[in-house]
């Protein structure tokens, strides 16, 4: 297949926040197999809502419409107990604070072998796999190691142990929430490094949520840039920061001088983003955009294939300079 998950027009409401408007507008893109997808935006532009809804774990009373199709299963209409089973078998998690994940007062290698035992391998078993999954996640001397508890561990070394816990049930799609933000710059590399290197073994897919583009251009193969709610650019990674089609896209990149872009933008953008609860008339970044026009302020912009792969929702893709 083209691709292991496709999201095709998700929108979600949250009625609890008295919100009238989406917190995801019409967002869709996919995962290819064996691929990493970055997602990317400032907080508040609804890229944890997105990891959220293809994990199966909205919030109560969150209203959606649209697809989430893994292979061709939709897991916006699969039952709960089949979700459950996907989540940790097909699609496993890690996120940004590995320390709430896990269990302070459980040593390490249990935790691991968690997901085993519940499943029916026997104690012994599970053990001799946890240190096998945390050798794999580069925990040096895992045999040893799995006897620590949590607080025993580095923060470098958390993350390794929740990829071997996420590693346990041989996930198709690995779906990683700001995985590295709280980790010093070089743990950081390592730890994307280490993504990488399961990535090329195992043939995984990886959904990568970050609001931090150096991080994603050394990761992402395709990237979906997020605003307010709404997708404004998407495309292959090095494409897409090399010449971006949005306006967005364009002062993102040009903000980070490791990000070499061939147009030299303001790299401040005016403004403050804006919040999907409360999103601008038309198109949504018109209020910071140093090319909007008239017509923004008042007309949605759609998202259309601008050239070949590359996605854009700005009435004037065409004319950002190359
Ligand atoms: Fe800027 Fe208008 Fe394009 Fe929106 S549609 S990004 S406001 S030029």
């Amino acid at each position: 297949p083209q691709s292991l998950l496709r999201v095709e027009h998700l929108t979600v409401l949250l009625p609890a926040t008295g919100a009238a408007d989406p917190v995801l507008d019409d967002v869709s893109f996919s995962v290819r197999p064996g691929r990493t997808t970055g997602l990317i935006g400032e907080s508040g532009s609804g890229k944890t809502m997105l990891a959220m809804a293809v994990i199966g774990l909205l919030p109560a009373g969150a209203s959606c419409t649209g697809r989430i199709l893994l292979r061709d299963e939709d897991l916006l209409t699969a039952g709960e107990a089949r979700r459950r089973r996907v989540r940790g078998r097909e699609i496993a998690m890690i996120f940004q604070d590995p320390l709430s994940a896990l269990n302070p007062s459980q040593r390490i290698g249990r935790q691991v072998g968690e997901f085993l035992r519940r499943n029916g391998s026997s104690r012994a078993e599970a053990d001799r796999a946890a240190v096998g999954l945390l050798t794999r996640a580069g925990i040096p001397d895992a045999q040893r190691r799995a006897g620590d508890y949590p607080h025993q561990f580095s923060g470098g070394m958390r993350q390794r142990a929740m990829i071997a816990m996420a590693l346990a049930g041989g996930p198709s799609l690995l779906l990683a929430d700001e995985p590295t933000t709280a980790l010093d710059v070089t743990v950081q590399a390592r730890i994307l490094r280490l993504l990488r290197a399961l990535q090329d073994e195992s043939d995984m897919s990886m959904l990568l949520v970050s609001h931090d583009l150096r991080v994603m251009s050394h990761v992402s193969h395709d990237l979906v840039v997020l605003y307010a709610g709404r997708v404004c650019e998407r495309g292959p990674t090095r494409e897409l920061l090399r010449a971006p089609r949005h306006p967005y896209t364009r002062a993102l990149a040009a903000s980070v001088p490791a990000v070499r872009t061939r147009n030299t933008l303001a790299a401040t953008l005016p403004g403050a983003p804006a919040s999907p609860l409360a999103r601008p008339s038309g198109c949504p970044f018109h209020p910071r955009c140093p090319m909007a026009r008239e017509r923004c302020a008042t007309e949605v912009p759609a998202l259309r294939e601008v050239a070949a792969g590359r996605w854009s929702a700005c009435h004037f893709a065409e004319e950002i300079p190359a």
